[in-house]
Parts: structure tokens; C-alpha cells; sequence
């Protein structure tokens, strides 16, 4: 049987951990990214602990980067009232600057191939195989994996519903260090029309991310304003914002998030990670979604390519429900959850859920996280 190939599209964490897992099959792989490594994303750098085992297995658990090691969780209501509890699986930190360039090198030291700071501007399925076109040249291949996140021109391409609609949502990051701050400890503090996540990364770092209306960036003109006009009615927000030292010249930013349905497939094109489906950010598990839906991919793909029987129909069949098992419910709950967040009554009333009823707090987060796979 003649060699398959296979073309990844986008090198964030759902491509480059699909790129690893094709690799170690002995299967041939390249990843065409826009951007190049290390760069900095909008993230709040927290991943649950249940990608620990997988990423174990192929040998791509960072430990040498010695993630932050976070068990515990703060939720604060828009004024301020606390609650906290444990964290049944918790996460580590991890900044994407170090934790995207570290999976690349690994990657290109397995064989993975990389095509950098190239854009993947459409792709075409004829008789069997793909044709990927990008802004440098065109490439053929057997399979295509598209993990281009949470939205690119390739969506306009695929002529996707949710391309077509504006979403609201606004997301900023900071890395900070703020000094007397607990390196085990997530917090969660509500705004109004907004909510900001904080805990700890790598090297004594903090990261500082949080998810608003764009109308309230408008209102007040631009972020500064608003942050002071806004989060920091939130004490906790004003008292982290008075003594952080802020470490980047300007904030991450990046606008349009939608957590509108997607869907795991397009065409003969296996969809991973944000590209099939964006979970709200409060869940903190869109990394460990995009980290495991990489893994339900690569793993038909491996068969497709290995075993003579499995044609490519059984190939997207079997991806398809097994992204819709393991993630849909997920995505849908996460979005209901995120209802309660951003206003003075739905956050008090959560704060409240989660001091006097932890056993159904800690089920509300257990509906969007998954189990150690
Ligand atoms: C405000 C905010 C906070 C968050 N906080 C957390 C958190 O704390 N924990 C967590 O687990 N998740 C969090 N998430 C979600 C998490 O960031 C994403 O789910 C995760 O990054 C998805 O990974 P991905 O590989 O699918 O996409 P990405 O990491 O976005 O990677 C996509 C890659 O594709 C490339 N690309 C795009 N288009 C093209 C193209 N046409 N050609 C070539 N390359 C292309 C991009 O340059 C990029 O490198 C947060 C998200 C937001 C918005």
C-alpha cells in the first residue's frame, strides 16, 4: 500500500499534538501554521490535569517547564462576595509561549514537517485526495486535519454558518506578577458584562485573562478605561490591578469569539479542537478539548492509513461520533454555565451555589471537564 500523508492545519495545541501522535505511528505529517513559535495567545493558561496521562504516553507532558500545580478555585460575584473550594481534578499553568514552542520542537524532532508563517487559504477534494492551497504553494496529501482554532479565512472558505454572524465577545490577556498571590489557586472574578480569570504559569508569572462584551469596550472607549470604569468595581479585581506588575508592553487581544455549534467534520476534512467547537473559557478545558479531540483524530487517521479495511467514509463516521460523544454535552453546558457569569444577580446567586451546595458546584464543573484519558 502505497504511504499516506497527512496535512495539519494550524500548529496551536490540537495540531501540534495530532502532528505527535501521527509521528509516533510512523505516519508522515506536516503542519502548515500562519504564525511562527513561540508566540503568545489569548489563553488563561490553566489545562486540567486530565490530559496528564495522554500526553504522558506520547512522551509530551512539559514537566521539565515546571507548570504552576493549581487544586484549588476561587469564585467571586460581581461585588465582590467569595467563595472557594477544592478542585476534584484540578490543572497545571502553563504559558502558550513556552507550551506551544515546546510541543514544536518536539514535533520537529520526531520528523514532523513545518511550513511557518504560511497561511492556508483553501482546500479541494477530488478523486481521493486534497489539494491544500496557501499563501506560498500548494500541497497534496491524503488526509487533512483542520485545527485552525476558533476562527479563520478557511471558515469563509467552508462556507460555515457561524462565520457569517458577528459575535460579541472580547478576550484580553496579561501576564503579570503579583507578588504574595497562591500558586495553587485559580480565581475567577465577575465583572459587570465580563468575568476575569487569574492564576499562576511558569517562572513565578501570573496570567491575567478575561472575557467581555465588545459594547463595553465602546462604552468606554478602550480597554484602560473600561478596566478601571468596570472589573475594578470587583475589589479583588481592584486589588490585583493596584499591585501587579503588568509584564507586556499591551495586552493580548483578540475579538469574534463564538461559541456557536461548529461541528467535527466539513467536507472530507476531520475538524479538532476550536475549529470543530469552542467550550466558554470559564470551564477552563478548551485546551484539554483540543488536546483530546487531537487524539479521537489522529487515532482513525492512523487506522485509515494502516488497516486495509477502514475506507475514509468509517474514518469520518467514527470521528464524528466520537467528538459528538465526548464533547457536544460538554460545549452545551458551558455555554449555559457561562449565563450565570457577567451580571451582579446571576454571579451573587453562583458565589451562593458554590458556598452552600459545593457537591452541586462541583458537579456544575465536572459536566464541562472530561475524565484523565
Ligand atoms: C479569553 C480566553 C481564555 C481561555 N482560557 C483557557 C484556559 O484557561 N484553559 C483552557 O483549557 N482553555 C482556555 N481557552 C481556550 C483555549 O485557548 C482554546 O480552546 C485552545 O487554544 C484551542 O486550541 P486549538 O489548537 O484548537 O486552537 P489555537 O491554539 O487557536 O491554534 C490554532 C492555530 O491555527 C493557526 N491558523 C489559523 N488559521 C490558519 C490558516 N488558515 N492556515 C494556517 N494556520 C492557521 C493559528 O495561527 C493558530 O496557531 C481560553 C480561550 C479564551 C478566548
Amino acid at each position: 500500500m502505497p504511504e499516506k500523508h497527512v496535512i495539519v492545519i494550524g500548529g496551536g495545541l490540537a495540531g501540534l499534538v495530532a502532528s505527535l501522535h501521527l509521528a509516533g505511528e510512523g505516519i508522515g505529517c506536516t503542519v502548515i501554521e500562519k504564525a511562527t513559535y513561540p508566540v503568545h495567545r489569548v489563553c488563561g493558561e490553566y489545562v486540567s490535569r486530565e490530559v496528564i496521562p495522554y500526553l504522558t504516553r506520547l512522551g509530551a507532558y512539559p514537566s521539565a517547564l515546571q507548570p504552576a500545580q493549581i487544586d484549588r478555585f476561587q469564585l467571586t460575584s460581581t461585588r465582590g462576595d467569595l467563595a472557594e473550594l477544592p478542585l476534584d481534578l484540578g490543572g497545571f499553568g502553563l504559558s502558550r509561549y513556552a507550551f506551544d514552542h515546546f510541543l514544536y520542537q518536539l514535533a520537529l524532532a520526531r520528523g514532523v514537517r513545518f511550513q511557518l508563517n504560511t497561511e492556508v487559504t483553501a482546500v479541494r477534494y477530488q478523486d481521493n485526495s486534497f489539494t491544500v492551497e496557501t499563501t506560498q504553494e500548494t500541497f497534496s496529501a491524503n488526509v487533512v486535519i483542520a485545527a485552525h482554532g476558533k476562527r479563520s479565512r478557511l471558515d469563509k472558505e467552508f462556507k460555515r454558518a457561524f462565520i457569517s454572524r458577528h459575535s460579541p465577545y472580547v478576550g484580553v490577556k496579561y501576564h503579570i506578577r503579583l507578588p504574595g498571590f497562591p500558586a495553587d489557586l485559580i480565581a475567577l472574578h465577575n465583572f459587570e458584562n465580563g468575568y476575569c480569570g487569574i492564576s499562576a504559569v511558569e517562572g513565578g508569572i501570573f496570567n491575567l485573562c478575561y472575557l467581555t462584551h465588545r459594547d463595553n469596550v465602546r462604552t468606554h472607549g478602550n480597554l484602560k478605561e473600561m478596566e478601571e470604569s468596570v472589573l475594578l468595581k470587583n475589589p479583588f479585581l481592584k486589588d490585583i490591578f493596584t499591585h501587579a506588575e503588568f509584564l507586556f508592553e499591551r495586552p493580548e487581544t483578540i475579538n469574534e469569539i463564538s461559541f456557536e455549534t461548529k461541528g467535527p467534520r466539513e467536507g472530507h476534512v476531520l475538524m479538532c479542537g476550536d475549529a470543530a467547537g469552542m467550550i466558554t473559557p470559564l470551564c477552563g478545558n478548551g485546551m484539554a478539548l483540543a488536546i483530546h479531540s487531537a487524539k479521537l483524530a489522529a487515532e482513525r487517521v492512523v487506522r485509515f492509513c494502516q488497516e486495509p479495511g477502514y475506507n475514509r467514509e468509517r474514518m469520518e463516521q467514527d470521528y464524528e461520533s466520537a467528538w459528538k460523544q465526548s464533547f457536544a454535552f460538554r460545549l452545551w453546558a458551558g455555554r449555559n454555565i457561562q449565563r450565570l457569569f457577567g451580571a451582579e444577580s446571576t454571579s451573587q446567586f453562583a458565589v451562593q451555589l458554590a458556598r452552600r451546595m459545593k457537591p452541586l458546584a462541583n458537579g456544575l464543573i465536572r459536566l464541562t471537564h472530561g475524565k484523565p484519558f
